[in-house]
Order: structure tokens, then C-alpha cells, then sequence
């Protein structure tokens, strides 16, 4: 169920999470019909706030039926061709992006102008379930700083991955679900961060394990091992069952060297994100997958987001279960579960004591 007023409210917290106070100018952007209640809510949420509120709303539709966020290459947006557009964004001292910029050229236009901007484009319940909090935000602010001081991660798994990244060359990238940060982009919801390893540093395997989630582009639980062989940055081998077989095929299709590249590595802090979420709702983009508390997110192809020069089309993220991290051999993570007091989260689901654990 839909309610315009509770909503309202509920953006209203996010937009005093991110700052927005009496004086300032918030940009919604958004395309055709798409979302138009998102706006309506967060044009009210700003007034209230004592904001002054727009709206940019372009005339192109979504190529997807359903309205999909991104449905367009990801990266190549109607807003490249539309400046007067894009300068009225610029102009506002954040940007609600309904309409999904995310890796395009003019997102990076919009954070070099000092403009923040909050990506919102999950459903209404999800946005209310994982809402964001200032302790989620300290554990991945903790988070970004230890995998900062570090110069190797290390990754494994019992399913028998091993995989170690080179870092140096990329800094972190944090989402927490909202930003007050001029010129910082977050989305709503999320909870986790990630780094990437040196160009040709990454080496070691990765077996992706039953239920482990290739939540880009398949959106499904995987059913047979796959085991992904990387040497100097790049993936040499995939074997395994279907599934397997599924991801050799995906990425050869993008006929291109660097479709092989790997790119980021980190966790999930979010404890209001389930790792069964995806079973009982596929609408989301997948905000709850990636960031599920203590989840590795494996990832391939660009690296971009991070400065890097990999700009392939071919997207694929692993979010993982059970597995170790270490930071320079000091461990963060083991079969899954935290082991340093700071970023440990409150247990916020009931579960009888026989299934703690489980
Ligand atoms: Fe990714």
C-alpha cells in the first residue's frame, strides 16, 4: 500500500539525514511518468524543510515496460543531450536522481559543482525496511578507514575461494543511504563500500557458492558452484554446472578484452538487508542483495566508478555468503560474521536460540 502522507514524512527524515536545510535548493529529476509520487513526496518533504524545491523532469521514457531504473545503457542518459537541463541541476545544492545517472558523465558533472545527489529508485518498502542510520552510516565510515590503511585484501570462502587484491591505485567508495556531503553521491537504500585492486593485481580463485546471489545481471540465487580463476587482474578460466556456463556466455558476448577485468571489492554493514530479500521480491535493482550485513561483494568489468580506466559495458556483481576477509592478514570478517567490535551491528530480527547461528 501506497501512502502519499506517510511517504512525505519518510522523505522528509531522509532529506534532514542529508542535510537539506532552511536556504537550500533541492532538484528533483525525473523522466515521463515515471515516479512521479517519489517527486510529489520529496517536493513537499523539501518545503517543509524550508527548502526551495524543483523539479526537472525530462521528456524521454524509460525503454523498459516496466519503467525499469537504468533501462537505458547504463551510463547514456537523455540528459547528455539536454545542457539547459543539466545546468539547473548543477544549480541546486542536491539532486534527487529518480531517473538513475549512475556511471554517466553527467553525474560526475553534477558532484564537480559541489552538488550532492541521492539516487532513489527501490521501491517504497524497501526504502521504509532498510531505511539508513547514523550508526550504519558510522560501520561503513569505520569500514572505509580500515580497508583505507590497507594495502592487500584477502578474500576466501569454504566453497574454496582465495583471492587476494593488490590496493594503492583506488581509494573506497562508501554508500550509507544518504549524503550531506557537498559534491558526495549516495543511494537509498544501501549499507556497504567497496575498493578495487591494482590493475593487473588481483589473483587467485573465486568459487561462488550455492546460494551466493549474481544479482548483476542474472537477479538469481545460484544453484551449482562456479569457480572463477583470475590471474593479474583478469579472468582466465570459468567452470562449474549451468550457471557457470550462463556467465562464460554473458560475458563473451560483450566480444571485448576488458569484459574480463575485475572491479570492486567489499562488504555489507546493512542488518535490515536479508539475504533472502530477492526471493520474495524482484522488484528492486538489488540495493538489498549487495549490502546485506557481513555479504563479500565480488564484482567484474568497469572500474570506472572508482577512477580506474575499465569501461566495459559487462557489469557482473557476486554478492557472497560466508566468507573471510582479511586486511593486511588481520582478519574483519570470518564465515561471515564481523569479528571486530565496530562494526558489528545490534541484532535487530527475533530468531529462536536453536537457529541463532544457523
Ligand atoms: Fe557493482
Amino acid at each position: 500500500m501506497f501512502d502519499p502522507i506517510s511517504f512525505t514524512d519518510l522523505c522528509t527524515k531522509q532529506l534532514e539525514l542529508s542535510g537539506v536545510h532552511e536556504g537550500e535548493t533541492v532538484a528533483v529529476l525525473s523522466t515521463m511518468n515515471d515516479r512521479m509520487d517519489y517527486a510529489d513526496a520529496f517536493l513537499a518533504a523539501s518545503r517543509r524543510l524550508g527548502a526551495t524545491p524543483f523539479h526537472v523532469r525530462l521528456p524521454e521514457a524509460s525503454t523498459s515496460l516496466l519503467g525499469d531504473a537504468g533501462a537505458w545503457t547504463p551510463g547514456h542518459t537523455p540528459l547528455a543531450s539536454n545542457k539547459p537541463a543539466l545546468d539547473a541541476l548543477k544549480q541546486a545544492d542536491i539532486v534527487i536522481d529518480l531517473m538513475f545517472l549512475l556511471f554517466s558523465r553527467e553525474q560526475l558533472d553534477i558532484q564537480a559543482s559541489g552538488t550532492r545527489m541521492l539516487l532513489c529508485v527501490e521501491p517504497v518498502d524497501n526504502l521504509l525496511r532498510m531505511f539508513p542510520t547514523k550508526d550504519q552510516r558510522r560501520r561503513v565510515e569505520t569500514s572505509e578507514e580500515l580497508i583505507a590503511n590497507a594495502k592487500t585484501l584477502r578474500f576466501a570462502n569454504k566453497a574454496g575461494s582465495d583471492l587476494v587484491y593488490q590496493r594503492g591505485d583506488y581509494g573506497v567508495m562508501t554508500e550509507y543511504g544518504y549524503t550531506d556531503i557537498p559534491g558526495r553521491w549516495d543511494h537509498w537504500p544501501a549499507g556497504f563500500l567497496f575498493t578495487g585492486g591494482n590493475d593487473d593485481g588481483v589473483d587467485g580463485k573465486v568459487v561462488i557458492d550455492r546460494g551466493d546471489i549474481i544479482i548483476t545481471p542474472f537477479k538469481k540465487y545460484v544453484q551449482d558452484p562456479v569457480e572463477v580463476t583470475i590471474e593479474r587482474g583478469s579472468i582466465v578460466d570459468i567452470r562449474g554446472g549451468l550457471d557457470a556456463e550462463l556467465l562464460r556466455d554473458y560475458i563473451a558476448d560483450f566480444n571485448d578484452e576488458k569484459a574480463y577485468g575485475i572491479s570492486h571489492i567489499g562488504w555489507g554493514c546493512n542488518e535490515k538487508a536479508r539475504w533472502s530479500g530477492l526471493q520474495n521480491d524482484r522488484r528492486s535493482i538489488g540495493m538489498e542483495s549487495r549490502a546485506f550485513y557481513g555479504n563479500v561483494l565480488f564484482s567484474t568489468g568497469p572500474n570506472t566508478e572508482l577512477g580506474g580506466q575499465n569501461d566495459t559495458g559487462c557489469h557482473i556483481d557476486v554478492p557472497m555468503r560466508n566468507c573471510s576477509v582479511y586486511l593486511d592478514d588481520e582478519p574483519v570478517l570470518i564465515d561471515g560474521e564481523f569479528v571486530i567490535d565496530d562494526l558489528k551491528a545490534p541484532r535487530t530480527h527475533f530468531a529462536p536460540p536453536s537457529l541463532v547461528g544457523a
